[in-house]
């Protein structure tokens, strides 16, 4: 990008705004793309130029750029009630709707939905409730929480401490106490010599027993996982990954928490991965493609054991003394709703059954390009990892990949030297041979730089 000209958009941009996951100084340097307007899977920036939105905004618009019942719905919503709170006994249509729609759609049997406003703000609460309840069983030591290695879950506090990436704990003086990561369940970087896919799923199963029993079984509260790991880089869990983690859960009482955030709604061909895999958790949490981000709205569904002894605590202090001034925002609520009226009537889930061989072809054809080390994905979402030996330092060959593909017109992220894709779930066969096209001339392009 070249230096922002005067008075531009760009120069008032770096003079007073500071990036979510930017190098601020670099940016002083480079400035923003700005982004105007989207329409389907793709965005258009401030000089008309276009983009493949290939990463869903961040793995987040299902519906695409532009869906007008979802405008409509946020319109008619903002006439009638645009605020309402959900403290004290108060409550709206839409959130009580969502509510509703939310724990019948459940694969697993909830009890009740509890409104936040990000994914962060959803693993926070449920890592609250998880302490809430230990008190209520009286047993006040059970407070440590396991999550994993390359796990993303968020980045306020807490949840910045059950994510597992380095760049979310350096110079924050996190993870905070109490919270533990087990093995990542990478196959490729974490296999042991000659080790198979099953016999390491079984180890990391026994890794996570070993810190159990270490840290005493008692102590613990809860287990924090996403059925596929996504900012920590597309890892899709080996073959019988789940099969063999969840009995050590059940094994010492430990709550499970499946992190939905991404895979929630459609992403991985079905509408939760809590049903591909086969889940049991005891909560869940939901955001980004409930809304499909047209309004910031994520939710918490627990059941009958976690909101049980909560609701007795709760009637006993007198109050659950927790809620966001925008929980159960009635806009976010509507559009939602809305949001998963038109996944269901479009039923967008065998869409991303119908699309995902090609995805997947294409993705595997892009991980048998030069500099290309594996490439791994599942339903509407995957990645490939490039390596070149005369960019060595992570991220630096992902990094340019990412840039070429940008200049030809297709938005991606690279996570180290993974590049992700995850696109709208609406994206067509052509589409994604369109996307495909442009990432393998990108790769192209980066390998010839490189020779
Ligand atoms: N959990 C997962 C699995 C996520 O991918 C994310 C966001 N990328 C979050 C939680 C945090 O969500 P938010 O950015 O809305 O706080």
């Amino acid at each position: 990008m070249n230096k922002p000209l005067p008075n531009s958009i760009e120069a008032r941009d770096v003079a007073y705004h500071l990036h979510s996951y930017t190098d601020a100084r670099k940016h002083e340097e480079a400035g923003p793309l700005i982004v105007e307007k989207g329409e389907g899977i793709y965005v258009e920036d401030n000089n008309g130029k276009r983009y493949i939105e290939g990463m869903a905004g961040l793995w987040s618009v299902a519906l695409g750029f532009g869906e007008q019942r979802l405008i409509d719905a946020a319109t008619r919503q903002m006439q009638k009630l645009p605020y309402y709170h959900t403290f004290t006994h108060k409550g709206h249509g839409p959130s009580a709707e969502l509510a509703e729609k939310l724990v019948n759609m459940a694969p697993v049997p909830m009890s009740k939905a509890y409104f936040t406003n990000s994914g962060s703000e959803a693993n926070d609460t449920a890592i609250k409730l998880i302490w809430y309840r230990s008190n209520a069983l009286g047993q006040p030591e059970r407070k440590k929480i396991i999550s994993r290695v390359k796990g993303y879950h968020g980045v306020t506090l807490a949840a910045a401490s059950l994510t597992g990436l380095p760049n979310n704990h350096r110079s924050f003086d996190l993870p905070i106490e109490g919270v533990l990561h087990t093995t990542c369940p990478h196959y490729r970087t974490m296999k042991k010599e000659g080790e198979s896919e099953q016999d390491f799923a079984k180890r990391c199963a026994v890794d996570l027993e070993e810190l159990i029993l270490k840290e005493g079984p008692e102590t613990i509260a809860a287990f924090f996982a996403e059925p596929v790991m996504g900012a920590g880089g597309v890892i899709v869990p080996p073959d019988g990954y789940w099969e063999a983690v969840q009995p050590v859960l059940k094994k010492y009482d430990i709550l499970f928490v499946a992190d939905e955030v991404i895979c929630g709604f459609g992403r991985t061909g079905n509408m939760f991965g809590t049903e591909t895999y086969k889940l049991q958790p005891d909560i869940m949490t939901l955001s980004k493609q409930l809304s499909s981000s047209y309004m910031p709205v994520s939710a918490l569904l627990v059941n009958e054991k976690v909101y049980g002894p909560v609701a007795d605590e709760s009637h006993k202090i007198g109050v659950w003394g927790h809620g966001y001034t925008g929980s159960g925002h009635p806009v976010g609520a509507a559009v939602a709703l809305e949001n998963l009226k038109i996944i269901e009537e479009r039923d967008l889930i065998s869409h991303v059954r119908d699309i995902s061989p090609q995805f997947m072809k294409r993705l595997k054809q892009l991980g048998e390009q030069d500099m290309a080390v594996e490439a791994r994905g599942i339903g509407l979402i995957g990645a490939v990892e490039f390596a070149h030996e005369k960019a060595p330092d992570v991220g630096a060959v992902g990094g340019r990949i990412n840039r070429a593909m940008q200049e030809r017109g297709l938005i991606s992220r690279n996570m180290g030297d993974a590049l992700a894709f995850c696109p709208p779930l609406i994206i067509s066969e052509a589409q994604v041979n369109e996307m495909f096209d442009i990432a393998e001339a990108a790769v192209a392009d980066v390998a010839k730089d490189l020779g």
